[in-house]
C-alpha cells in the first residue's frame, strides 16, 4: 500500500517539475528498466522532459522496451551539467547510494526533490519521499500501483514494461516473492494488451548460443557441499573469453542449480574485469541469506542477494563457501 501522504507529495513533485531524471541500480535488470520505462511514459504523457540514466548498457533482451533509445549510459563529464538542471529525481529498485556509482555521488549532493521507489529491505532513507515496500514482489508492482493512483494511461510499451518488471523479478511467477498482487497486476496488464508469449520470447528466448555453451560448462563443473545443500560455481574472465560471452550473459545462472533436489543455497562467483569478485546468493526459500550477503558488504532480498568483494576469486571463494557452510550449521 502506498502511503497517501507520499502519493500526494509525488503528485505535487510531478505537477511542479518540468525536467525529471530517472535511474536504477548498477547492472540494471528487468525490474529496474521496466519501472523506468513505465514511469517515463507517464511523465512524457504529461508533457514533461525525461532523462533516464543508467550505469551499464541495456541488456540486449530488454532493448525491445526501449525502441527510441531513451535509456542513456551515464557519463559524469558529459551529463553532469544536465543532471544539475533537473527539477526532481526518481530512484527506482534501489535504496543504496553505493549502487548508483558516480551518478549517486552527484545526486546525493543535488538540492532537488528525490523520490525513491523500491522493494529491497532498506536501512537508510534516500529521498524526500521514500516508498520502500519489501512485501512487494517487484518495484514494477509499486510503480503499477502508483501509476493507477496517478490516473496514468496504461497502454503500449508502458504495460509491456510493467509486465516485464513483475515477470523477471518473480522468476516468471515462481520465486517466493510471487504474491497475489503480482498475478492480479499481470492479469490487468494482459487485459490492457500485453501478450505474455511475446514478452517471454523477447526476454528469455533470444539468448546467444555462446551463453548456453558457458552455462553447459558451468553445469558440468558444479561444486557441492557434502550434504548437497550448498552448491557453488565460479565464472572466470578466462571462461568468458573462451566462450565469447560477457559478464551480463551470466544473468540468471545463479538460479539454475536451485532446480537440483536437495539444494537449498546456490552461490555464483563472477570474476570481474578489475579482478574483484561478484557474488550472487540464491536460496530456495527456506534459508534467509541476505544476512550472509551483508557479511561481505552486500545485501538484497531474503532469498536473492548479492555482494561485490574486493579480492580475486581464488581467495574469495573458499572464504565465502566456508562461511556459507557455517551459516547452515
Ligand atoms: P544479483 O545476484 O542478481 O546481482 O543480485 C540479486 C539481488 O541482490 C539484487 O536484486 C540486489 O537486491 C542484491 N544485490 C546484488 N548485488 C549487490 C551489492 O553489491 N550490494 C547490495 N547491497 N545488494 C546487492
Ligand atoms: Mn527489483
Amino acid at each position: 500500500m502506498i502511503d497517501p501522504a507520499a502519493l500526494q507529495q509525488i503528485q505535487s513533485i510531478i505537477q511542479n517539475g518540468k525536467r525529471f531524471l530517472l535511474t536504477t541500480h548498477v547492472n540494471a535488470d528487468g525490474d529496474g528498466i521496466g519501472s523506468e520505462i513505465a514511469l517515463s511514459h507517464h511523465l512524457r504523457d504529461l508533457g514533461k522532459e525525461v532523462h533516464i540514466f543508467n550505469h551499464n548498457p541495456t541488456p540486449e533482451n530488454l532493448e525491445f522496451l526501449d525502441p527510441r533509445n531513451d535509456l542513456q549510459l551515464f557519463e559524469a563529464q558529459k551529463h553532469g551539467e544536465l543532471v544539475r538542471e533537473m527539477d526532481a529525481v526518481f530512484i527506482l529498485d534501489i535504496s543504496d547510494w553505493e549502487r548508483l556509482r558516480d551518478l549517486g555521488k552527484l545526486l546525493r549532493a543535488l538540492p532537488v526533490a528525490k523520490v525513491c521507489i523500491d522493494h529491497h529491505p532498506a536501512e537508510d532513507r534516500m529521498g524526500e519521499v521514500d516508498i520502500i515496500l519489501p512485501e512487494a514482489s517487484s518495484t514494477g508492482e509499486i510503480v503499477y500501483d502508483l501509476l493507477i493512483k496517478l490516473d496514468a494511461r496504461l497502454q503500449g510499451k508502458m504495460v509491456e514494461a510493467l509486465y516485464t518488471a513483475v515477470l523477471t523479478d518473480t522468476g516468471s511467477f515462481r520465486f517466493s516473492n510471487t504474491n497475489s498482487r503480482a498475478h492480479e497486476i499481470a492479469a490487468d496488464l494482459i487485459a490492457r494488451g500485453v501478450k505474455p508469449h511475446h514478452i517471454y520470447q523477447e526476454v528469455y528466448e533470444r539468448q546467444p548460443a555462446n551463453k548456453m555453451r558457458l552455462l553447459g560448462q558451468i553445469l558440468n563443473n558444479l561444486n557441492f557441499s557434502k550434504d548437497g545443500r550448498l552448491v557453488w560455481f565460479t565464472v572466470t574472465q578466462a571462461m568468458l573469453r573462451a566462450t565469447g560471452t560477457q559478464p551480463r550473459d551470466t544473468e540468471g545462472f545463479a538460479d539454475f542449480p536451485r532446480g537440483i533436489d536437495g539444494v537449498e543455497l546456490c552461490l555464483m562467483f563472477l570474476e570481474t574485469e578489475k579482478g574483484q569478485t561478484k557474488i550472487s546468493f540464491r536460496s530456495k526459500g527456506r534459508i534467509v541469506i541476505n544476512g550472509l550477503a551483508n557479511r561481505f558488504g552486500g545485501g538484497g532480498h531474503p532469498y536473492a542477494s548479492g555482494a561485490l568483494v574486493d579480492g580475486p576469486v581464488q581467495e574469495v571463494v573458499p572464504r565465502v563457501v566456508a562461511e556459507a557452510k557455517e551459516f547452515f550449521a
